[in-house]
Order: C-alpha cells, then sequence, then structure tokens
C-alpha cells in the first residue's frame, strides 16, 4: 500500500505542514477510507496547541471524515467497496469490555481518538475500524454532514440522553460549530430553544436555525433576567462562563450539561443545586449505533452543518479564522 499523505503539526501552536506515513498492511478489521471531506473542530485547535497537554507530535489534526471506502480487511462484512462513510472522533475500542459489548464503545477505556495517538482526517486517506466508518445517507451532502460526524453527534446525544421533548425549555450556549447545530436538533426534539451567544450578529442566523429566543451575553444583566427558567442548558463554550449564572437560569429539576472544554474548574454553590434539585454533567461524542441514529435524524430532519470551504491546503487559513472566532459556522476541508 502507498504512503499516506497529509498536513501535520510538528510542534505546539505550528502551522500545519506537508506530512507523509506508511499505513503499512491493511489490518483484517480496518477499511481505508480516500477523503473527500474534514471538519475542522475546536477540539482539533484544542489539540494543535496542546491545550490539554496530550498532544503528540507531528500529528495529523481532522476527525470529522467523509470519503469513500477504498479498501476492506478480511474480516470486513458491514462495509463495501465505494460506499460513502462518515468517521467522527473514534477510530477504534476494544470490543470486548462491558461498555462495548452494550453498544457503548465510546466508553471503552481503551476508546481511540481518530487524531490522538494516530493521524487523522486532513489528509488524503484514513483507515480506522470498520465499525467506526458510519454510512452517510444518500440525501445529506458531504460537506454538510461531515461537521456531523464530531460537532453534530455531540449536542445530539446530551438532547437525547437527557430526555428533551416539546415541553422542554431548552438553551445553547455559544453558536459557533457545535452550537448551530444544537440549536438545529434541539428545535428537531421540538423544544423552546434560546441560543446564548457573545456575538450580536449572530441573532438572525440563530433564529433561522430553531432558536425562538437570543439572549446576548455580553449585556450585563441578561442572565439574571432569565433566572429559574430552563430545564436544560448545553453549553459548547472553549472559554470559561459565569457557570453560576447559568445554574440560576435553571429551572427546578434542571440541568446544564457541559460539551465545551472550558479550561478553569467549574464552581458552583452547592445549596444553588441542592435546594432546586438541580444537576451539572458533560457529555462526550456517541458510540457507533447513536451516529447511525443521530445521521437518519438529521436527514429527515433536514439538519446540516452551515459550511465555510476551504481547499485542504489552506488548513492553516481555516484553523486560524477558527481561533478567532470569525467562521460561519464550520470550516471544512476538501480534497
Ligand atoms: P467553535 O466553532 O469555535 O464555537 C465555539 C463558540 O463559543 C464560538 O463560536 C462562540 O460563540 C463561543 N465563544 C468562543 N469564545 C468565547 C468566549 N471567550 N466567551 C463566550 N463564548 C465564547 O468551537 P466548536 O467546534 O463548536 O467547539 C466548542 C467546544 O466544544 C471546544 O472546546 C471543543 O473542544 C469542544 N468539543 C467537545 C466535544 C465533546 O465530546 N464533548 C466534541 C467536540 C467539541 P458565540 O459567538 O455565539 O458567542
Ligand atoms: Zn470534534
Amino acid at each position: 500500500m502507498s504512503e499516506i499523505h497529509g498536513l501535520a503539526v510538528y510542534a505546539a501552536g505550528a502551522q500545519l505542514l506537508a506530512f507523509k506515513y506508511d499505513p503499512g498492511e491493511l489490518k483484517p478489521n480496518e477499511v481505508e477510507v480516500k477523503i473527500s471531506h474534514c471538519g475542522v473542530c475546536h477540539s482539533d485547535v484544542h489539540l494543535i496547541d496542546n491545550d490539554w497537554g496530550i498532544s503528540k507530535y507531528p500529528f495529523i489534526p481532522g476527525h470529522e471524515i467523509v470519503g469513500s471506502v477504498t479498501a476492506i480487511g478480511s474480516d470486513v462484512k458491514d462495509r463495501t467497496l465505494g460506499e460513502r462513510v462518515g468517521i467522527g472522533w473514534q477510530s477504534d475500542s476494544c470490543g470486548v469490555c462491558e461498555w462495548c459489548r452494550q453498544g457503548e464503545e465510546h466508553l471503552c477505556p481503551q476508546a481511540q481518538p481518530t487524531c490522538i495517538g494516530r493521524n487523522g482526517g486532513y489528509a488524503d486517506r484514513i483507515r480506522v475500524n470498520s465499525k467506526f466508518a458510519i454510512p452517510v445517507p444518500k440525501v445529506l451532502d458531504s460537506e454538510n454532514v461531515a461537521p456531523l460526524l464530531c460537532g453534530g453527534i455531540t449536542v445530539y446525544s446530551p438532547l437525547r440522553n437527557h430526555g428533551v421533548r416539546p415541553a422542554s425549555r431548552v438553551g445553547v450556549i455559544g453558536i459557533g460549530g457545535l452550537g448551530h447545530m444544537g440549536l438545529q436538533f434541539a428545535k428537531a426534539f421540538g423544544a423552546e430553544v434560546t441560543a446564548f451567544s457573545t456575538s450580536k450578529d449572530k441573532e438572525a442566523e440563530a433564529k433561522s436555525l430553531g432558536a425562538h429566543h437570543f439572549i446576548n451575553t455580553r449585556d450585563t444583566g441578561a442572565l439574571k433576567k432569565v433566572a429559574g427558567s430552563f430545564d436544560f442548558l448545553l453549553s459548547t463554550v472553549s472559554a470559561d462562563q459565569d457557570w453560576q449564572g447559568y445554574i440560576n437560569a435553571l429551572r427546578p429539576k434542571g440541568t446544564m450539561c457541559v460539551v465545551g472544554a472550558a479550561p478553569s474548574p467549574i464552581q458552583i454553590q452547592a445549596f444553588s443545586l441542592i435546594s432546586q434539585q438541580r444537576a451539572i454533567s458533560g457529555s462526550p461524542t456517541g458510540s457507533p449505533r447513536d451516529l447511525h441514529e443521530m445521521l437518519d435524524v438529521a436527514a429527515r430532519h433536514g439538519v446540516k452543518a452551515i459550511t465555510e470551504r476551504f481547499a485542504m491546503a489552506k488548513a492553516n487559513e481555516a484553523v486560524t479564522k477558527v481561533k478567532k472566532n470569525q467562521v460561519r459556522y464550520r470550516a471544512v476541508l476538501t480534497n
């Protein structure tokens, strides 16, 4: 098999540069995928900058991948040559632990992220365990569906797992890559939806995506005005927030779920949780089963990412724009 060519980071915060690697023999449970599109998730930016202290250089970022299957390992029975598939945050798991047996492979202690300790999707090809190459419904366009493979599942899973329904009052905090898909899924679940944003100019678009209300969080006192209003708050922000203000914005029995990787510990007054029976939780991406379901829901309810397209060779431009919060709403690299 020939070498895989991509763009790698060689040191924390550095520019992406040409990189190639020899993938060796195709393993019996693997598929090889020729990449057509790859979204630029903010987690790629955290990894590029070593914000989490776990990056090992050089590595090729990218974990919102769409492409077609070009090779199949000898044991693979679930995928076919030429099939269009999507690959998200996870590329492998042990397959035998309690969580894998329950179809919750994303909780496997040996879960392998697509671009940590292995090379991701800012490349021409990739190999993964075939279970993690998810068929993409025909009606979904490759460019608009790529961001669903990480960003989409990350907002879909908590809405589903926390039982959001038409009676729910939901707030989505941060209307970026994840948040703009969160608004669409919350609408699909039938909830009354509020967008919390620092960007006033996102109001009209947030409303067209499903928000009934828009709160500019730069307005002092904005959070106080909505105290006791929400059943479910989903934070997609990668910065520290007025967490106590958001907890206070929950109704009794309400939950705030954090999916954005804020840097500092979250401090909350215990009594504000106790007296109103409120909760705080976190959520990762999702299992292959969840990804199948999420893509099916997206296809049936018209959920898609609003994208800004960049040629793969312009990946550095895309990353810079994500860092400046200038992308509306997800950068997607194309080969
Ligand atoms: P993104 O496209 O950059 O969007 C983040 C949004 O947060 C921005 O568009 C902005 O929205 C808001 N924001 C940014 N800086 C802010 C600040 N200082 N104060 C308040 N709001 C701010 O990022 P993303 O790709 O959606 O990812 C968001 C976070 O989720 C990242 O930390 C990423 O690593 C994490 N993530 C987690 C998982 C998981 O499994 N849990 C999966 C994927 C991503 P407004 O302009 O509307 O304010
Ligand atoms: Zn991601």
